[in-house]
């Protein structure tokens, strides 16, 4: 060809290369990496999040301040998406996973800088990721759990969250009870739990709700507010004068015409009225308008009523006390009905809220969380939702192993000794996988006060003399200690799985040398 160069991108497009390339994306991953670390464990740090628009977020969680920080890279990208996929995985481990992810880039770059090629990094970080399942897989001290350990997984999983002025140990308790509820042969029926938050009281408050809570307020004042063994109505229907009335002209020529016409009307919204009492309802929640006047006819019949109801309530309601959607009121009848053991409107503030205990279709349970102020629910909700979903995957997905850096240890240690065997400048990498193992142990040490490479050097001793040692907090300063004795347990699939996708990101960005950006 010779002479003239091919242009086969636009002149806009950005191109980054080889070395470049590579240490701009690793940059950018230690970089998120980073902003999370101090974050990790018991005394982990808080951080807040102000956006653009000036809302905050105050929170310990690495999913959601990644996914609140604005992030703009395409490979410190793929390190928030390392903290979404654990998170919705298995609901804990995020921090974890995406400071392991940032040390594994880390550890890359000085393997780099040694030539060491990418593909060789990769093939050793993906051995050094089988041989540290086998070592979680070892390192499993329980599957079969019992509640005091089941509490410990919760509680280790919100410890150092802030749950107001609860200790975590008593959320743990209604988290493993909310748990038991839905527990069954066939695993735990998680979807079942519901979280509910309530601004208004102080955190102790919270309590489990043997049923659903719906944000609906009663028609009338004059209706109950409590029932009893409840017959549930649903209803998608407006309960208001059909518009053919409204709309139709009367020719008027006396009184008795008029009377007969607004008789009418009043006929048709008593209908409705006495189709639900005749049908046996006691509560009756209705998706459209109702009239004022039927609210008045049912308030007479001592129904409770409710309009508006919104459709993911009715989809609650209806899965919980077994009612079935009418089109119309004419069709109720008794085999439509739900019911429910109590039914109970509650005041909080200006709010109103209608607590369904005791659903005869479906075990369904809600943790009623209370907190003094919006940030202090959000958070609370966030430590519930990740401790419901670590017993979750303890009770189903393989079991319990130590905490407080005690696996990290011993995966570490297990990934060094079987480096032994691996060939060439492979093994390099197998070698670098568990030193980034490592900073986990690190990290705890470091954000309870300890000096890192001391604790460190203690915790490849005990492990060394074959006892469980992790970093515990005592008093202002950490302590290696065994976390199996001070109950901290996490569950074995946060460690898989943060192992996993700690890898695949890692191992992604250290296969790129070339970086096309289109502008
Ligand atoms: P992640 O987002 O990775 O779950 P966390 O801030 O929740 O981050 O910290 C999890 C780590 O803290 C785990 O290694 C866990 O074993 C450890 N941990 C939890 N509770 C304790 C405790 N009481 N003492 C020491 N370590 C703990
Ligand atoms: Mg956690």
């Amino acid at each position: 060809m010779g002479g003239q160069p091919m242009f086969i991108l636009s002149e806009d497009t950005e191109r980054t290369r080889g070395g470049d390339a590579q240490s701009s994306n690793i940059a950018a991953g230690k970089a998120v990496a980073e902003s999370v670390r101090t974050t990790l464990g018991p005394r982990g740090m808080d951080k807040m999040l102000v956006s653009d628009s000036g809302d905050v977020v105050i929170t310990n969680d690495g999913a959601t301040i990644l996914d609140e920080m604005d992030i703009e890279h395409p490979a410190a990208q793929m390190l928030v998406e390392v903290a979404e996929t654990q998170e919705e995985e298995v609901g804990d481990g995020t921090t974890t996973a995406s400071i392991l992810a940032g040390e594994l880039l880390s550890q890359a770059e000085d393997l780099l800088d040694d030539d060491v090629h990418p593909t060789t990094i990769v093939e050793g970080y993906h051995e050094a990721a089988r041989l540290a399942q086998e070592a979680i897989e070892e390192e499993v001290i329980a599957t079969d759990l019992d509640d005091e350990q089941l509490v410990q997984v919760a509680e280790s999983s919100m410890t150092g969250k802030g749950t107001g002025d609860v200790a975590a140990a008593d959320l743990a308790g209604t988290v493993v009870e909310a748990i038991g509820a839905v527990d069954s042969e066939d695993g735990v029926d998680r979807d079942s739990i519901t979280i509910h938050t309530q601004v208004g009281a102080s955190s102790s408050a919270t309590e489990l709700i043997e049923g659903v809570i719906v944000d609906e307020e009663p028609l009338s004042p004059e209706m109950p507010r409590s029932v009893s063994d409840a017959a549930i109505g649903v209803v998608e229907e407006d309960l208001e004068v059909t518009e053919s009335n409204i709309d139709a002209e009367y020719q008027v020529s006396n009184v008795d015409q008029l009377n007969a016409a607004i008789e009418a009307e009043t006929e048709q919204l008593r209908e409705y009225a006495e189709s639900i009492a005749a049908a046996g309802v006691d509560v009756v929640f209705v998706d459209g308008d109702v009239d004022d006047r039927v609210a008045t006819y049912l308030a007479d019949h001592g129904i409770l009523a409710f309009e508006g109801v919104d459709s993911d309530d009715v989809d609650s309601i209806v899965a919980a006390t077994g009612a079935s959607r009418v089109a119309s009121v004419k069709t109720l009848d008794e085999d439509d009905l739900g019911q429910a053991e109590g039914i109970d409107v509650r005041k909080f503030g200006d709010d109103e809220r209608v607590f369904i205990e005791g659903g005869a279709a479906a075990k369904a349970v809600t943790v009623f969380a209370r907190g003094g102020t919006e940030h202090v629910v959000d958070e609370l909700e966030r430590a519930l939702r990740d401790a419901l979903d670590v017993v979750t995957v303890a009770l189903d997905a393989g079991g319990v192993v130590p905490g407080a850096g005690a696996t990290e240890v011993a995966i570490g240690n297990y990934i060094r000794e079987e480096a032994a065997s691996v060939e060439g400048r492979k093994q390099l990498a197998v070698d670098a996988y568990a030193d980034a193992v490592d900073l986990i142990p690190r990290t705890l040490a470091e954000n309870t006060g300890m000096d890192p490479i001391d604790a460190l050097v203690d915790l490849r001793a005990e492990f060394e003399s074959g006892n469980t040692a992790g970093v515990l907090s005592e008093g202002q300063t950490g302590i290696v200690a065994d976390p199996v004795e001070h109950g901290v347990l996490d569950p074995a699939a946060v460690k898989r799985e943060a192992v996993d996708s700690a890898t695949e990101a890692a191992t992604m960005i250290v296969r790129i040398d070339d970086v096309i950006a289109s502008s």
